[in-house]
């Protein structure tokens, strides 16, 4: 039996990418997944079915993010497929952004209500959902921290916001025994990554380069340490931000 069995998971972002990485890897463990997606209900059921041919149990929720109204819409849609929940992966999110001399209010405002308003407003309405002793994790990125990319500075902002969420609301959930934390992924190659990994020959040898360990990440990397902190092993740790980027320090 996994070390997850008869917890509820909710991953957004999860029909593709880091989330669908986290999703298979929680449901692997036992955990019954709810399978967040935007667009891409095809690639959602996609996940569920991957979880179920392991002998998981899963199922699809879709709500777009970045809208007003949107945690709401998701936690009705969640709470018709179940009671309560155990575990809350923050994952659903958008960048690359323009640089500072380039991006505009539009583009700015949006990357926010994805990657900042959403995962704060799924936290407010989905406290009361969360059990006692449940973990809130939140994807965030090696750029909130270790690794320094200006070009990409409104993208990184979202991912320290994100941070102290992760901190201030370690307090406010400690007393229920619930974990908050931060988990920062480097360059893990995604549908994100994809033009950024192949935008010349030598692109994706100069990603793995930033790396001290000398290659792309996979999303089974950044899966494997929230499967731990998601587990009873990871209890003690809370309000952290925790490396997962292979030792990303440009
Ligand atoms: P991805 O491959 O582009 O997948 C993004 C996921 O988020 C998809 O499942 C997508 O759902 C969902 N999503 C995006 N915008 C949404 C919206 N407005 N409403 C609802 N769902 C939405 O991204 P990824 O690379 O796996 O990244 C996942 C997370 O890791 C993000 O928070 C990202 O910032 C972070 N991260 C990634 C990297 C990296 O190198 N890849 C590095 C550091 C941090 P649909 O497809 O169904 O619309």
């Amino acid at each position: 039996m996994g070390v997850l069995a008869g917890r509820t998971a909710l991953a957004t972002g999860a029909s593709r990418g880091i989330g669908r990485g986290i999703a298979e890897r929680l449901g692997r463990e036992g955990a019954r997944v709810a399978v967040h997606y935007g667009r891409n209900e095809t690639a959602a059921k996609e996940t569920v079915d991957a979880i179920e041919a392991a002998g998981g149990s899963a199922f699809a929720l879709g709500a777009e993010l970045g809208l007003p109204g949107d945690a709401e819409a998701l936690w009705e849609e969640f709470d018709r497929h179940a009671d309560g929940l155990d575990i809350l992966v923050n994952n659903a999110g958008i960048g690359n952004t323009p640089p500072i001399e380039e991006i505009g209010e539009e583009e700015y405002d949006r990357v926010f209500a994805v990657n900042v308003k959403a995962p704060f407003f799924l936290v407010k309405h989905g406290m009361s959902r969360l059990r006692d002793g449940g973990r809130v994790i939140n994807i965030s990125s090696g750029l909130s921290r270790t690794a320094v990319m200006p070009n990409n500075m409104a993208y990184a902002m979202t991912k320290g916001a994100l941070d102290v969420l992760s901190r201030d609301l370690s307090k406010v959930l400690g007393p229920r025994n619930i974990t908050v934390n931060s988990v920062a992924p480097g360059i893990i190659a995604t549908d994100n990554t994809y033009e950024l990994l192949h935008s010349s020959e030598d692109a994706w040898a100069e990603a793995a380069a930033i790396s001290a360990l000398g290659r792309v990440g996979e999303a089974v990397d950044v899966a494997e340490v929230v499967a731990f902190l998601a587990s009873d092993g990871g209890r003690w740790v809370t309000g952290s931000w925790v490396d997962a980027t292979g030792g990303s320090l440009t």
